[in-house]
């Protein structure tokens, strides 16, 4: 595709907030076609500048779908937060090697992520909602953060944890101190996506525990130190 193809462009549907910094962009898809864990560059105000975005939605959907946390000062969040219906955004051809539920031939996962770093595995429940992991660890700042955590709830065994106040269906603490209600097994693939930190922290925590790191996959969105 190119900058003078239509395509490229693609027009908003809806920005909704969830909680405050946290929105779903939603786009119109045109003939755009991705896996569960691909990622998108979306592009700012200049349409030079991209950043990466992971989809959320399911791959029938009509439209892409995306969560994304409002960075103050950022490029290309803040950007797309003010985006209004019938705007367009460049958006490029998905890529990406992240795919949640995907190894191992039907073998058992165990999704963790923290805060959009469940947009992937939103993408994989709404594609195959028959094929639930064995369990999700999720790790917020705050309770409203979690996204469509009721939704989640009835499709999956969900551990949440929120660090930053206490509440009362949650863990309070990180999603790290859950690790251990993660079933362990040699069949097991372990899925992170978040914050560097924690895909860090938790693959030491597996591989002390035998996992394989091949059994491990892991897209990093953040820097703690960025
Ligand atoms: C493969 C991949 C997939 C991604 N998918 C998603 C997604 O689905 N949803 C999503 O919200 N993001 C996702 N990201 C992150 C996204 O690409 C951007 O980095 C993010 O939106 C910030 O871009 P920006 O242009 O708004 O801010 P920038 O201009 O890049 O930075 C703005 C400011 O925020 C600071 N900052 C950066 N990270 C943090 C942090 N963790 N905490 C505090 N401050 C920080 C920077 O230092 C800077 O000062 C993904 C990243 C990767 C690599």
């Amino acid at each position: 595709m190119t900058m003078n193809n239509d395509n490229e462009m693609a027009r908003v549907i809806s920005v909704n907030w969830h909680a405050p910094g946290i929105f779903e962009l939603a786009l119109e898809r045109d003939d755009i076609r991705f896996m569960p864990g691909d990622c998108t560059a979306l592009f700012g105000a200049d349409n030079q500048a991209s950043r990466p975005y992971s989809f959320a939605s399911g791959v029938d959907e009509t439209a892409l779908r995306f969560l994304i946390r409002r960075m103050e000062g950022g490029e290309v969040s803040p950007y797309l937060a003010e985006r209004q219906p019938g705007d367009r955004v460049r958006i490029s051809p998905p890529f990406g090697w992240f795919r949640p539920g995907q190894s191992g031939e039907g073998a058992p996962s165990v999704f963790i992520a923290t805060g959009t770093g469940i947009a992937p595995f939103f993408s994989y429940l709404r594609t195959w909602p028959d094929s639930p992991p064995l369990r999700v660890l999720y790790g917020v700042r705050k309770r409203a953060d979690a996204i469509d955590l009721e939704w989640l709830r009835a499709r999956c065994d969900v551990r949440l944890a929120v660090s930053r106040e206490d509440a009362e269906d949650a863990f309070r603490g990180r999603v790290t101190d859950l690790l251990p209600d993660v079933p362990l097994g040699p069949e097991i693939h372990y899925y992170l996506c978040g914050l560097d930190a924690m895909i860090d922290q938790t693959t030491v925590w597996l591989e002390e525990r035998g996992i394989d790191i091949a059994h491990i996959h892991r897209e990093c969105f953040f820097n703690a130190e960025s």
